[in-house]
């Protein structure tokens, strides 16, 4: 096999991408920045915690209403089946 045919069998290689959910992986981290100071409401799991500091900021600088929210989640590449990269059932 060439190194072209080797690297067309990767392009074909079938991935999907699915949440990386393992234990002590959060679902997603929310955090809320103000887009007037670019201060930061501090990492959130719930997502409660952002839009209460965002009410906070505004009160105490009432200039600062415009704010942005930073939302992570994790994803992780799985090969498929019919990858070669694939892991043989147990
Ligand atoms: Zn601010």
């Amino acid at each position: 096999m060439t190194a072209k045919a080797l690297a067309r069998t990767f392009a074909l290689a079938v991935w999907r991408l699915v949440q990386h959910d393992e234990e002590g992986v959060p679902a997603a981290i929310f955090e809320m920045e103000c887009m007037t100071c670019h201060e930061r409401s501090g990492p959130d799991e719930t997502g409660k915690r952002p839009p209460i500091w965002a009410l906070e900021h505004a009160g105490m600088a009432p200039g600062h209403r415009v704010f942005k929210l930073h939302t992570e989640t994790y994803w992780r590449a799985e090969p498929s089946a019919s990858n070669p990269l694939a892991e043989a059932p147990a």
